[in-house]
C-alpha cells in the first residue's frame, strides 16, 4: 500500500501564496517547479502533498477533509466559522505573515465618521457575517449588501452608503475616496486543520512539521523600528507596520506635526515597509536587530 501523504491546501496565487510557499519552504519542504496552470505539487523529501487552491475555498476543501490543514488568512476562517452549521475548522496556529484588517470605511468628504453614524444606513462587504456580528456587538442596525468583490465602488455607485473590507495600505480606499473609520478585525496568516480525524500516520506527519513551522517561527527575526512622521500621517503608518500591535508615539520637540514612532515589528519584507513608509513622509528611519525580548 502506498504510504499516506498529509494534504496541505494553500493559495495558488495571491496575497497569501508567496507567504504560505516561503514558509513551508523554510520548514524543509522540497517542492517541485511549478508552472501557471498547477493545482497539486508533491514534496520530493517529504510525505506531504500541496493543493493550490482559491483562497476562499481552503476552508471547505479542510473542513471536508479533502485538505488535511491548510492555510488562510483569518478574515476567511471567521466568516466561515460564522456560518453556521457547515462543518468547522480547527485555528492551530497562528503564523505571522499576510497582515491585512477588516475596516469599516465611509466617503472622506461625507457625514459618516464613526461606526455609531451607521444606524439605518447601508454597507456593503464581502464578510456579511463578521459585519453582522460587530453590528449585534455594537447595537449597531444597518442593511449589509453583500457583493463578492470591487466593494470599494459602492458607494460612487450608490449601491450602499460605505464599505466593510480589507484594508492594508489604504492605497484603494484612497482611490475611490473613502477613508477608514474604524477597524474591525486584524487578520494574518492561520494553520488550520480539518476536524475528521487523521490516521496515525498523518498525525506523525503533521506533528513533525509543526516542530518545523514552530522552530521557523521562533527564528524568524522581529526588528525594532524607529522614525519620524508627520502626526496626520499616524494611522496610515502603523497600517503599514508589519504586526506593530501598540506603537509608542512620542513629540519632537520644535518639530510642529512630526512625532517619532517607535514598534517592535516583523522583519519578514522589511524592505517593502520602508518603501511604504518613505511615501508617507517618514524619515530617519532606524531599523535595529532586538537582542532579548520576554512578553
Ligand atoms: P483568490 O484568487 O485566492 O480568491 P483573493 O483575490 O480573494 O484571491 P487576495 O487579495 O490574494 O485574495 O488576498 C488573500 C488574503 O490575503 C486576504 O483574504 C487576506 O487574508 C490577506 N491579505 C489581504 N491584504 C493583504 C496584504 N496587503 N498583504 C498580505 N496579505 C493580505
Ligand atoms: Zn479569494
Amino acid at each position: 500500500m502506498e504510504t499516506q501523504r498529509l494534504r496541505i491546501a494553500i493559495q495558488k496565487s495571491g496575497r497569501m501564496a508567496e507567504g504560505s510557499n516561503e514558509l513551508l519552504q523554510a520548514a524543509g519542504l522540497r517542492l517541485p517547479s511549478r508552472s501557471k496552470t498547477t493545482l497539486f505539487q508533491r514534496a520530493r523529501n517529504l510525505p506531504i502533498d500541496l493543493l493550490l487552491v482559491r483562497d476562499d475555498d481552503i476552508p471547505n476543501f479542510v473542513a471536508t477533509g479533502v485538505a488535511d490543514i491548510g492555510i488562510v488568512g483569518e478574515n476567511v476562517y471567521e466568516e466561515w466559522q460564522l456560518d453556521d452549521p457547515v462543518a468547522p475548522i480547527t485555528l492551530v496556529r497562528r503564523l505571522g505573515f499576510s497582515f491585512c484588517r477588516l475596516s469599516l470605511a465611509t466617503p472622506k468628504d461625507g457625514p459618516l465618521r464613526s461606526a455609531k453614524d451607521l444606524e439605518g444606513k447601508s454597507l456593503a462587504t464581502s464578510y456579511p457575517l463578521i459585519l453582522r456580528r460587530f453590528f449585534k456587538e455594537q447595537g449597531i442596525q444597518a442593511d449589509i449588501v453583500e457583493m463578492s468583490g470591487s466593494v470599494e465602488v459602492a458607494p460612487k455607485l450608490g449601491i450602499a452608503d460605505g464599505i466593510f473590507d480589507i484594508v492594508s495600505s489604504g492605497a484603494t480606499l484612497e482611490a475611490n475616496g473613502l477613508g477608514p473609520i474604524a477597524d474591525v478585525l486584524k487578520s494574518e496568516a492561520l494553520l488550520v486543520q480539518t476536524q475528521k480525524p487523521l490516521n496515525a500516520e498523518k498525525a506523525s506527519i503533521l506533528e513533525r512539521l509543526m516542530v518545523r513551522i514552530e522552530s521557523v517561527q521562533a527564528s524568524r527575526q522581529i526588528k525594532y523600528i524607529m522614525l519620524n512622521a508627520p502626526g496626520s500621517k499616524l494611522a496610515t503608518i502603523t497600517d503599514i507596520l508589519p504586526g506593530a500591535d501598540a506603537p509608542t508615539v512620542l513629540p519632537l520637540q520644535g518639530k510642529g506635526d512630526m512625532v517619532a514612532i517607535h514598534a517592535v515589528v516583523q522583519d519578514a519584507d522589511l524592505w517593502d515597509t520602508l518603501e511604504k513608509l518613505k511615501e508617507q513622509g517618514a524619515s530617519s528611519i532606524l531599523v535595529t536587530p532586538i537582542e532579548k525580548m520576554m512578553a
